[in-house]
């Protein structure tokens, strides 16, 4: 197959900061980037050449979006079917529909990963109210109730401590289809952000660790503070996982690492995935860049760490004593700035990430850390203290 050579015009469904990092790689490369969804003014349209904003049920403006462009990746998974299909009527969709179908729905994610032989979390499909108090006899407390769709941070979920919460778990989630998944009591969060070419080369970004706050992502380091074993581990799962899915494009694994050194697979994001940030700053292709050559048909570029590294998000929350001390934060000069445009910074939301690279991570997480610390501004300070 031809590869989609610089000049082209790449589609990009969704518009998150994602699409945003994804198009400032492509527009590096003299790509052109068209971007496809429901808002204006987006953290991906802000950086793009074309910005479409329209409904994902308005196929037939999918249809325009796919016949202008070469080829068409999406930068989250909660696409429809049926728009990724209207898109495929004129462009390649790369990762294609199946691999969106798998991954946007907990049921079918997990169905794969367990048929596949891969490890997950012993878990029960809850399709109504009395399946709950026999799943919850099964895998005991404390067990996660988790909506088999539209569940992202935490969202739609809900831990359950003592089998009498069924109910009001059930109700909390809008008595949805559902998985119950055993409680995996883990050691640390682990990731690999890996890539699929079209002719099946496999790279990856090894292993990233994890630090969650209220269900969302904090901080990354990478390489992750594993046993060879646990990376080598952790690689390979990958490469299985993106084989099977038959990925053309980026794929995230997220995994629990028990005490016991074993690790067990959360869940699938087929896409570039907020701990790989770090790899824009860090790595000699970025995860952007990754998508953009898998998807465009281009070999894949070298994933090699240039240097230890950590990320620390930026929520909407350092947006409450008004706007974050930017200034202070770039006085710390091995700190890498990311902002995502977004207008509006609500508690919880991700507005942006700073990356370090320190000879180690310790040094590098010490440095995102301060860094994140001193943007909280003069102003709350004086009013915390
Ligand atoms: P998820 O949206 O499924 O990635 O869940 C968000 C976070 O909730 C994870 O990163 C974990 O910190 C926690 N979590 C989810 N499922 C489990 C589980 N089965 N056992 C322990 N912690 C979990």
């Amino acid at each position: 197959m031809t590869p989609i050579l610089p000049g082209s015009a790449i589609g990009v469904l969704g518009s998150g900061q994602l699409g945003r990092m994804f198009a400032i790689a492509a527009r590096r490369m003299g790509y052109r980037v068209h971007t496809f969804s429901a808002d204006s003014d987006t953290p991906t349209g802000q950086v793009s050449d074309v910005e479409i904003c329209a409904s994902w049920e308005d196929l037939d403006a999918v249809r325009a979006f796919a016949r202008n462009v070469r080829a068409v990746t999406f930068e989250f998974e909660n696409v429809p079917a049926a728009t990724a299909a209207a898109a495929a009527e004129f462009a390649p969709v790369r990762p294609a529909g199946l691999v969106l179908h798998t991954t946007q729905h907990r049921i079918r994610e997990k169905t794969f990963l367990a048929s596949a032989g891969l490890p997950v979390a012993d878990y029960w499909v809850i399709r109504q109210f009395d399946d709950l108090a026999a799943a919850l006899d099964h895998l005991g407390c404390p067990a996660i109730l988790k909506t088999a769709d539209f569940g992202y941070d935490g969202k739609g979920q809900f831990r359950i401590n003592r089998p009498d919460q069924s109910a009001e778990a059930w109700k909390a989630l809008g008595g949805r289809d559902s998985v119950l998944e055993a409680f995996v009591p883990f050691a640390k969060e682990v990731s690999v952000v890996a890539a699929r070419g079209l002719d099946g080369a496999f790279a990856h970004f090894g292993l990233i660790e994890n630090t969650h706050r209220r269900h969302i992502l904090d901080t990354s380091v990478c390489p992750a503070r594993v046993s060879p074993q646990v990376e080598r581990q952790g690689e390979e799962l990958a490469r299985v996982v993106l084989e099977k899915l038959e990925v053309v494009g980026v794929l995230c694994v997220e995994f629990f690492l028990t005490h016991d050194g074993e690790l067990i697979i959360n869940e699938l994001a087929p896409r570039p995935h907020n701990s790989g940030h770090l790899t824009f700053d860090a790595c000699l292709t970025s995860q952007f860049e990754q998508q953009l050559r898998a998807v465009c048909g281009l070999p894949l570029g070298s994933p090699k760490l240039l240097s230890p590294a950590a990320m620390a998000n930026l929520l909407g929350d350092l947006w409450s004593g008004g706007q974050p001390d930017w200034l202070a934060a770039s006085r710390f000069s091995n700190v890498k700035l990311h902002l995502y445009g977004k207008l509006d910074p609500r508690p919880g939301r991700k507005m942006g990430h700073l990356t370090a690279l320190a000879p180690t991570v310790e040094q590098a997480l010490e440095s995102v850390e301060s860094a994140r610390e001193s943007l909280v501004s003069a102003l709350r300070r004086t009013h915390v203290s």
